[in-house]
Order: structure tokens, then sequence, then C-alpha cells
């Protein structure tokens, strides 16, 4: 199958990209390398510097690759970024969208499974989040996710192209080679920047917050596996396919380690003391998500084949310590 993956050298499209070829896949990437890094993206794929912004380049792409599928992953999505310039993630990831779907509609091809987020819900007390919960998200980030949601809804009703959306939870770790992982410039995200303690780039990680309704006061969040979340987005692609019919999935653990736990079992996996210093809370951190994902698991035939916290850290410390300065553009 041609499956074009927007974002392709992005964290998470990279892993996308590197998977989908070692099933055999034809892949090519389109990715402004705006965050992304040419050096994560698998030479194997067909790699075009462009933006999806950009309509006409991105038609090429598809007619010229005869894709038949297109995993979205191209977005910004830093929640804090996305509260000081809204307007910069409505035009990237709401306008950016939109010129995709043209596109694809002028391309004919009918079919995306695209990148959501938990964000989308917003505040909930109830756990864990079932797709049910009504979408109420407290950030700019999150409502530029459900508005490509709803965009997708009213082009399938329109124009007929199918879409699954797959709203993520806590995605990290890294492919098990350790050649591709999780590298931003900045890093905002707790795992990495744990190991930049034990990799001698930090002193101390902060924990913002340590009086949250929980039992030892940290946040509790829902970590996956990047190479589960992506086999999910697999699985997602060959039921769209075969179903013709859009939907949209939670992808989480079912399972909620607070920052505390985290830190303790990175503390394990690196055998190193980790120093960590209490903070203030960090604004617009809700005290506990934890998704359901069994409409995944029934639904897809989704399973995970890395549970534990452990082997995510474990696989995010390989990258780390292979790349200790992350990657760079040249
Ligand atoms: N966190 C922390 N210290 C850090 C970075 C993150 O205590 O240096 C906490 C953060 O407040 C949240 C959890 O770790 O409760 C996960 O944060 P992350 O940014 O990785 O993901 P988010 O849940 O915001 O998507």
């Amino acid at each position: 199958m041609n499956v074009l993956v927007t974002g392709g050298a992005g964290y998470i499209g990279s892993h996308a990209t590197k998977i989908l070829l070692e099933r055999g896949e034809n892949v090519s990437v389109i990715d402004n390398l705006s965050t992304g890094y040419k050096q994560a993206v698998d030479d194997r794929a067909s790699f075009y510097n462009i933006d999806i912004k950009d309509k006409q380049a991105v038609y090429n792409v598809l007619v010229k690759n005869k894709i038949d599928a297109v995993i979205h992953f191209a977005a910004f999505s830093l929640v804090g970024e996305s509260m000081k310039y809204p307007l910069k993630y409505y035009d990237n990831n709401v306008y950016g969208t939109k010129v995709l779907l043209d596109a694809m509609v002028d391309a004919n091809v009918k079919t995306i499974i695209f990148s959501s987020t938990a964000a989308v819900y917003g505040d909930h007390k109830k756990m864990p989040i079932t797709e049910e919960f009504a979408e109420n998200p407290t950030n700019t980030y999150g409502d530029t996710k459900l508005a490509m949601e709803k965009m997708m809804k009213w082009a399938d009703i329109a124009h007929g192209i199918k879409y699954i959306a797959l709203r993520y939870f806590n995605v990290a770790g890294a492919y098990y080679t350790g050649e591709i992982g999780e590298s931003h410039n900045p890093e905002t995200h707790l795992i990495p920047l744990i190991l930049q303690v034990p990799l001698g780039k930090r002193e101390f990680i902060s924990i913002f917050g340590n009086d949250y309704s929980t039992p030892d006061g940290t946040c509790i969040r829902d970590y996956i596996h990047i190479e589960d979340l992506i086999e999910a987005h697999i699985f997602a692609m060959h039921k769209l396919i075969s179903t013709r019919k859009s939907n949209y999935y939670n992808l989480g653990s079912g399972e909620g380690y607070s920052v505390k736990e985290m830190i303790e079992a990175a503390r394990k996996v690196t055998h190193h003391p980790i120093k960590a210093v209490q903070a203030e809370r960090r604004a617009g951190d809700p005290a506990r998500l934890i998704a359901s994902s069994k409409k995944a698991e029934k639904e897809l035939g989704w399973v995970r084949k890395y549970p534990k916290v452990e082997d995510i850290i474990a696989s995010a410390w390989k990258f780390h310590q292979k790349h200790k300065e992350g990657f760079k553009n040249e």
C-alpha cells in the first residue's frame, strides 16, 4: 500500500514511518521541518520538505505516489505555546488540515488516519475517560484538534473522505533499536526530562505540584508506548479501508502513574538516584488523566505489547543514551 505520513519527521510520525516500512508499505513523508528532524526519517521513505498548507505541493505528492491512505501527524502540539499563540495553532493545525483535505478531495484520496488527543475531553472528574465523555477542551491545542475532527466529519459527509481519529493520552518511549525516539527542542515532557538527570544534562527533575487530590499528591497520567500507539494506527488504517466507516478511539493504557511513581521507575531503569525537587503546579494540568481504550481493543483488535512503564522508560533511555544531544537539522 502507498501511505503518506504528514509530519513524518516528528516524534510520532518518524516512528509510524519506520514501522510502516518494516511492514512492507511504501511510505512518503511530508514535513516542513519546523519541529521535526530529517535525521529521524528512515531513508527508505520518499521525503518531501513541504508544508501541508501548500495545496499544490501536497496534491502533487498524493498523485505522484498514488497514495491510498494518509496518516496525518503534522501539527503543533504544545499546550502552553497554544495558549500564548492561539492563532498560530489555528493556522497550522486547522487551516493546514483544511488544505490537506482539499488536496485529498482533488486527488481522490479518501482515507485518513488522524492524530488527535486526550486534550479534546478537557477536565472530567470520573475516570477512566471513554469515548462517550463530552468533548470540552480547556486549551487551544485541544480545541484545534477537536476542530480538525469536526472538519473531517463534514468532509466525510460531503466528499466521502473516511477518517479514524485516534485520541492519544501520554505517548512515550522509543523504537526498540534506539535509532529514533523523542527529541523536542525545547523539551517539555516528563520522561525525557527525567532522563536528562542521569544523562548529566540537568541536576534535578522538578515535580510540578504535590497537593493534587491523588494518593501521593502528584499528577497521574496514562503512559502508552510509541510502538503500541503506532500499531493502533496500522490496525485503524486496515479497518478503515475494509469497513469504510469513520470513527474515533482513545489510545491509552487504562492505568495511571503519578509523577513520583514515574521518577521512581526511572531510578530503577537507569540505576541512578535522580534528584527530584518540589516545584509549583504547572498551569492547566488536570490531576488525573486515564483512558479507557476498551473500544480500540474490541473494535481494532489492539493489544499492547509494552504494558509496563519500566519498559517504556527503558526504551526511551536506550534512545537518549545513543543520542545524548537529541536530533538536529543541519
Ligand atoms: N511534569 C513534571 N515535571 C516536569 C514535566 C512534567 O512534574 O518537568 C508533570 C506534568 O505536570 C504532568 C506530567 O508530568 O502532570 C506529564 O507531563 P507531560 O508534559 O509529559 O505531558 P502532559 O500530561 O502535559 O501531556
